[in-house]
């Protein structure tokens, strides 16, 4: 069995809404829930960089006084202890790195930002198109089972794959749009979600 999580809105808050109040540029509040194709989010994204003059450094800077969700550290604490756990993101190594060492390093499957010798960031490149949803298919392929769990638009794709798919805090929108998903409210009904995906996985054969 293994449970891949959604990083941002699951167990850390969202990056760049962060950096956005940070910076004070409202414009970098926009998610993939109010712009659901991640493309035109990124390239948008980067553009206000530009404009604003911002580089990598700057960015981290913010991400490092950021802290995991109250109660996300002991929730994959004990998620860890009953299914193998795999993050899948679409953030940046870049991004992460700050987060992931106070989580202890979970392993996270996220892209990668490309940077310039001055520091700006030129580009990103996706690790993979759609990568959440071709990770949960592949590890399917090996014959694992899969609960995972996300709260947005980026995160449908590995929820349909998936053995068992469960919406964290997703927005309303989302809830309504796409009702076969189990909707969770804190980590109390995010870890009996998941115990219920054990046991459905652990029943074996009738
Ligand atoms: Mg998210």
């Amino acid at each position: 069995m293994i449970a891949c999580l959604d990083l941002e809105g699951v167990l850390v808050p969202e990056i760049w809404i962060n950096v956005a109040e940070k910076t004070g540029i409202a414009e970098l509040r926009l998610t993939t829930r109010d712009i659901p194709d991640y493309d035109v989010l990124m390239k948008r994204r980067l553009q206000i960089l530009e404009q604003h003059h911002l580089k990598l450094q700057d960015i981290q800077e913010v991400i490092a006084t950021m802290q995991p969700l109250e109660g996300a550290k002991e929730f994959l604490h004990w998620l860890q202890s009953e299914f193998q756990v795999i993050i899948l993101s679409d953030t940046f190594y870049q991004f992460a790195a700050p987060l992931m060492k106070q989580l202890h390093f979970p392993t996270l499957f996220c892209h990668y930002l490309k940077v310039d010798k001055a520091g700006k960031i030129v580009d990103y490149q996706l690790r993979l198109r759609d990568q959440k949803r071709e990770s949960v298919k592949k590890l399917r392929d090996l014959n694992f089972k899969i609960a995972a769990a996300g709260d947005s638009y980026n995160d449908i794709g590995m929820l349909e794959e998936a053995d068992v798919g469960i919406l964290f805090c997703p927005p309303e929108k989302i809830v309504q749009e796409y009702p076969q998903f189990q909707v969770t409210k804190d980590y109390g009904e995010l870890k009996a979600a998941f115990e219920n995906a054990m046991r459905h996985f652990t029943k074996g054969p009738e």
